[in-house]
């Protein structure tokens, strides 16, 4: 079963349908991409899944259990973690703050002094092979891409099922493009299931084992990259 389960799903802000049956499944292990233009829809469905905006319509379910998350905390307490562009980390917190930021309250994880959760943070973003030379420092300080590496990292140590990411890649350069979507590869070939939102067609024909395309509010295309020839 999928891991995220969207079933005609649709949502209006007042009498603005900003989506309308939607319909989409994420599974774990595979990189979902969803394009669309602006007004597409993007940020809506992102916002349903994390728990920002509750759905109008329709069925989300995950892990085959019907959901409607009215929080953050409920989304992530299902195991689904949420990357924004912007808002990756807090960017005055220092690094290995924001390594724990957002699990420091769970169970696991409550106990740890700073030493601990600092060492550990140093251990799982150098087996990760990012090489952030001071923990200390504000995020703030580091550039747009260790910030997406280092939320992706976070997600996949403290064992999300789900990874949803807005549009990572849209405000970096080519070098760093590059980069980052190593580590959505990363996360995808640790089980992950993947949401890779994206303006961008290359990144997501790159990385992506399914596509589906947005277009005022609807399912355009919903198709697997196995489904796609380029033979004539
Ligand atoms: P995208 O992320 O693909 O650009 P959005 O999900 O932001 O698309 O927007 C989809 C549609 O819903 C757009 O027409 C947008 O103007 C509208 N919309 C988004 N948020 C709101 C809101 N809070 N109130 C009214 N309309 C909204
Ligand atoms: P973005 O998709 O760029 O992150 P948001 O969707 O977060 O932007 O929009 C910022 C704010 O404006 C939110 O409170 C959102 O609900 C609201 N908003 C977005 N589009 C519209 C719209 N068409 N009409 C009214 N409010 C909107």
């Amino acid at each position: 079963t999928p891991v995220v389960h969207l079933e005609e799903v649709g949502k209006s802000y007042g009498n603005v349908h900003a989506l309308r049956g939607v319909s989409l499944a994420v599974r774990q292990g595979e990189i979902t991409c969803v394009l669309g233009d602006n007004g597409a829809g993007k940020s809506t469905l992102i916002k349903i899944i994390a728990g920002l905006h509750e759905h109008t319509d329709g069925v989300l379910s995950v892990n085959g259990e019907r959901r409607t998350f009215s929080s953050p905390r409920e989304s992530l307490d299902s195991g689904i973690a949420t990357v924004y562009q912007d808002l990756a980390l807090a960017p005055l917190m220092s690094v290995w703050r924001n390594f724990f930021l957002g699990n420091e309250l769970t169970k696991a994880f409550g106990m740890l002094d700073a030493a601990k959760m600092k060492k550990i943070a140093h251990e799982e973003l150098t087996k990760m092979g990012i090489s952030i030379p001071n923990l200390e420092q504000p995020v703030g300080m580091l550039s747009g891409g260790q910030r997406q590496c280092i939320a992706i990292a976070r997600a996949i140590y403290f064992g999300a099922k789900v990874l949803i990411l807005d549009e990572p890649t849209a405000a970096l350069g080519v070098k760093q493009s590059g980069v980052v979507l190593k580590y959505i590869v990363k996360a995808r070939d640790a089980g992950l299931g993947v949401v890779f939102i994206t303006h961008n067609p290359h990144h997501a024909y790159l990385v992506g084992n399914h596509f589906v395309v947005l277009k005022l509010g609807r399912v355009a295309l919903d198709t697997h990259r196995a489904d796609i020839t380029l033979e004539q």
